[in-house]
């Protein structure tokens, strides 16, 4: 399960504490040190955790804090909020059209980040919702990606729209519109292609998308399990694209937890939603406090 070595770790710390009746500074700072410690080793973005235990710091070291019933008890509170905050605070819903406008949502990331997979989650959600999604097969390199769409689409019950991968992923966005306008859909998700590293050619071709149609959401989906590449990798997105939230993929297999810590601190974009599993039904809305307890343990 995702943070279960920084859960661990954090536990430990904690147990000192609460052990203690009083605190001194020097306890406080000894502590935050190891929390320090256990966030990098989580690999958490090196200045997001030096922010995050200044923050935490200021206020335990506090005369509120020091003098209080059970200290030790309420740093605790303290880097549960603090965590809470640096995920973003509120969870945060993918902005719709308002009435029966259709929303246009790109999908965007690299080859294997689970892009393909959570599209077809995330239309299944949006049904859920009375919603009625089109998927689009723009993902015109690996005829295997549009046929992975479709299998999922089918399994969501949501239609897919593909052209094939003889036309240009700007061309399908375009003729998706017309085709989502004339069968009611309300919801219009664009599954873009992936390349293994951030290049030139996949940025241009998501400009060229966002040029021929009206996208309302670009989101990016990230792997957990790659740490602090993907929270590079969305800092890089969002530089060249733009985005408006991260899904972050594979949490189920992901002990240390870094690149959902670090997301929102390092791209100002929020996480959405977090993938849970291979299976279609597993995506989860991203709650930052839930998540903050989570890594408490
Ligand atoms: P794409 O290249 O970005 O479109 O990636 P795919 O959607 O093809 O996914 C790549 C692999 O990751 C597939 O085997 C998926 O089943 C798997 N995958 C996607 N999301 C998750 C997740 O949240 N948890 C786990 N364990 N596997 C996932």
């Amino acid at each position: 399960m995702a943070f279960d070595s920084l859960t661990e770790k954090l536990q430990n710390v904690f147990k000192n504490l609460r052990s203690k009746g009083r605190l001194t500074e020097e306890d406080v700072k000894a502590a935050l040190k190891e929390v320090k410690m256990a966030l990098l080793e989580a690999d958490v973005n090196f200045k997001v955790v030096k922010g995050f235990i200044k923050d935490v710091q200021e206020r335990a070291i506090g005369q509120d804090v020091m003098n209080g019933l059970n200290p030790g008890q309420m740093v605790i509170k303290i880097v549960n909020e603090e965590l809470v905050s640096l995920m973003g605070a509120e969870t945060t819903e993918i902005q719709l059209q308002p009435g029966s406008a259709a929303t246009v949502i790109m999908m965007a990331g690299l080859q294997g980040a689970g892009k393909t997979t959570t599209t077809a989650k995330l239309a299944g959600k949006f049904k859920l919702k009375g919603k009625k999604p089109l998927l689009v097969a723009c993902d015109v390199y690996r005829p295997a990606a549009i046929k992975q769409l479709q299998i999922n689409g089918e399994k969501q019950g949501v239609e897919v729209f593909s052209m094939g991968d003889k036309v240009k992923p700007a061309d399908i966005a375009r003729a998706a519109m017309e085709h989502g306008a004339k069968n009611g859909n309300n919801i219009i998700i664009l599954d873009t292609a992936g390349r293994l590293h951030i290049d030139e050619d996949m940025m241009t071709e998501l400009q060229e998308i966002k040029e021929a149609v009206t996208v309302h959401q670009t989101i990016l989906v990230v792997d957990a399990m790659t740490g602090q590449d993907a929270v590079n990798v969305a800092g890089s997105f969002h530089e060249k694209i733009g985005i408006d939230g991260v899904i972050v993929t594979k949490l189920d297999g992901d002990t240390r937890g870094g690149a959902a810590l670090s997301i929102k601190a390092v791209t100002g974009r929020p996480i959405l939603y977090v993938g849970m599993g291979e299976k279609l039904s597993d995506l989860e809305q991203f709650y930052p406090d839930r998540m903050a307890s989570r890594i408490l343990g």
